[in-house]
């Protein structure tokens, strides 16, 4: 087989204030920044070893502020992983993933696409107000998504959730 430039479209998605651009800013740079411009939506480039094999990661942080509008039908369609963001100090955050992943599906015309549930903010275990569980019945209900917490200010599970991320639009791509 020739040799395969892989390279994939990841598109962060999730309330505002769970901490989209904090996780994006600790995998592309490494870095904690207390706070970004809630509207700021931009797309980075990261390349990453995953198991040996080479792959250039373009991601885009979502700001959702456009709303319903053609803008976020065509990142859905482009997007071949996403990361669904909540907070585990806000369960309404979690609770409208449900609808994201239904726009998700019904865009890209598919029954399943490669996910990750982000439960972000691990770190304020005071102020928990969503229990892992809910979380883990949510990704069972989808056919056992991945799921993980992290800390973006930690960084705790940051790779984690993209490297999963990207086994998974590997996979999808081997078939
Ligand atoms: P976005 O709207 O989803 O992009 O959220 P931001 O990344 O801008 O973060 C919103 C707020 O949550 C900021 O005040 C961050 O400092 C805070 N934040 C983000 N991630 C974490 C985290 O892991 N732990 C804590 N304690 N705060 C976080
Ligand atoms: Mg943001």
């Amino acid at each position: 087989m020739q040799h395969r430039r892989r390279e994939y479209n990841i598109v962060i998605l999730g309330a505002g204030g769970v901490g989209k651009s904090c996780l994006t800013a600790q995998f592309v740079h490494n870095e904690w920044i207390e706070s970004y411009d809630p509207t700021i939506e931009d797309s980075y480039r990261k390349v990453i070893d995953v198991d040996g094999r080479s792959c250039i990661l373009e991601i885009l942080d979502t700001a959702g502020t456009e709303q319903f509008t053609a803008m976020r039908e065509i990142y859905m369609k482009t997007g071949q992983g996403f990361l669904l963001v909540y907070s585990i100090t806000s369960l309404n955050t979690l609770t409208e993933l449900s609808d994201l992943r239904d726009q998700i599906l019904r865009i890209k015309e598919a029954e399943s696409v490669p996910i990750v549930i982000v439960g972000n903010k691990s770190d304020l275990e005071e102020d928990r107000a969503v229990h892992s569980n809910r979380a883990i019945h949510l990704s069972e209900k989808w056919g056992r998504v991945p799921f993980y917490e992290t800390s973006a200010r930690k960084r705790q599970n940051v790779d984690e959730v993209f490297l999963d991320l990207c086994r998974q639009m590997m996979r999808a791509d081997a078939n």
